[in-house]
């Protein structure tokens, strides 16, 4: 019974923000209903000249405050529950930042590493083709997320235009610069979690010579890694899907960097000690960054967590029963709707310099993207502490709040 399960167990925080604001829950209830989804069967020739279909969908959870906003994944496991999840965790981390956006969401179920890049390609532009009346660049507006890159927002930003019959930058963030992408997205969400825990070290009681264990070394992992070690923090472990290395002296980032993007398996890694991927969120460290799926503490390992404080970078990594017992054990959490919003928050940013035809600099992007990831994580951070609640239903609660007022 795993479908709807994800999605019924995220709305509980917006049940307890709603009782916490003492609100009457049939005037947030709406909320509870993806306002509309499609699904897609994505059919394409492969390279060997047969034919082969894939189940994708789109979802736009609410557009209550504008265009829906969100990423597209490409993943085996992708299916309807967990694309309508990521879409309200979009719409409470839009409103939570204070973005002009509903969110929105979407994917294929496919595993990318069994197609070339020319299938990737056509499944790209019939993805796009597929969805082209209920995407677009005032309605709702996609971007990377897992096994999705510049290349692909590429294809699809271009298959749009080509049905449209004119450039349409705007239907797509996190492309490649020379076509209308901006500076600063691809770091944007590693980077954005490096500035929120910088601005909230000195409450949390961590700061540079605190050692940091990674889950996930793909785009968000590797970036808030490499800007957490270049502050001084010492990154201990480091994991992937295919395992995990460790070294208690600090692993170097750039080199492990390199070493994973030629392809090599972490786990081979010459600077470190190989160890079962699993055991990663247990690993002895004081920041625990998961940056790779949801679920992946849960119930079971929770109470093995040793880090003092969790930035999530990954949508939904922590159970709602991992999220009790870290809770009650102590740890704070840096929530993935506050702690992961440097993405959309760039994605803005680009899709604000496509419709007025600008660029902006580097310099400005990193500037705007910190001052509004400090300014939300010490809204947050204060909401918590004045009732004495967890920094998550702070987040839902302070989301919450801007939603209704719309
Ligand atoms: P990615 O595809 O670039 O990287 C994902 C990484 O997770 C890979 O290294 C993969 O090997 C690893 N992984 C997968 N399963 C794992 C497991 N069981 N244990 C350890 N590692 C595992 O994807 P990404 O863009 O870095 O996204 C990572 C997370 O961040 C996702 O939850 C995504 O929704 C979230 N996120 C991404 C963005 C963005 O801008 N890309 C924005 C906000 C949130």
């Amino acid at each position: 019974m795993r479908q709807r399960t994800l999605l019924s167990q995220a709305h509980l925080h917006l049940h307890e923000a709603a009782q916490r604001l003492g609100l009457d829950f049939e005037k947030v209830s709406y909320l509870c209903i993806p306002e509309e989804t499609m699904q897609v069967r994505v059919t394409i020739a492969l390279d060997n000249g047969a034919q082969k279909s894939f189940v994708g969908w789109r979802c736009r959870y609410d557009s209550g405050r504008g265009p829906t906003k969100g990423g597209v994944r490409f993943h085996p496991q992708s299916s309807l529950d967990e694309v309508e999840t990521l879409a309200f965790w979009m719409t409470f981390k839009c409103a939570l930042l204070d973005l002009p956006y509903g969110g929105g969401k979407g994917a294929i179920r496919v595993d990318p590493a069994k197609l070339s890049r020319t299938e990737l390609e056509r499944l790209s532009r019939e993805y796009m083709k597929r969805l082209f009346e209920f995407v677009g660049p005032e309605r709702d507006i996609i971007a990377p997320d897992i096994n999705t890159n510049a290349t692909v927002m590429g294809w699809m930003t271009d298959e749009y235009s080509r049905i449209a019959g004119r450039p349409s930058p705007a239907v797509a963030t996190g492309k490649p610069l020379d076509m209308g992408g901006s500076q600063g997205r691809e770091d944007a969400t590693g980077r954005g979690g490096f500035y929120l825990l910088r601005r909230l070290e000195k409450d949390l009681g961590v700061g540079p010579g605190s050692r940091v264990a990674v889950q996930g070394f793909g785009n968000v992992g590797q970036h808030m890694a490499l800007l957490l070690q270049e502050a001084g923090y010492k990154i201990v472990a480091v994991s992937d899907s295919r395992g995990a290395t460790r070294n208690a002296g600090g692993l170097d980032m750039r080199a492990l960097a390199a070493h994973k993007n030629s392809g090599n398996p972490i786990a081979a890694f010459s600077g470190g000690t190989p160890f079962d991927a699993d055991d990663l969120v247990e690993e002895d460290c004081d920041v625990l960054v998961p940056a790779a799926l949801e679920c992946t503490v849960t119930g079971d390992n929770a109470a093995h967590v040793r880090a003092r404080v969790i930035v999530e970078l990954a949508n939904g990594p922590l159970t709602n029963g991992a999220d009790s017992i870290l809770n009650a054990k102590g740890v704070t959490i840096l929530p993935d709707i506050l702690a992961n919003a440097g993405g959309v928050t760039v994605s803005w940013f680009e899709w604000e310099q496509n419709r007025a035809n600008e660029k902006w600099a580097l310099e400005d992007i990193h500037e705007k993207l910190r001052q509004r990831m400090e300014d939300r994580g010490v809204a947050v951070f204060e909401l918590a502490r004045e009732k004495k609640v967890s920094c998550r239903s702070a987040a839902y609660m302070l989301a919450l709040r801007t939603l209704l007022k719309k």
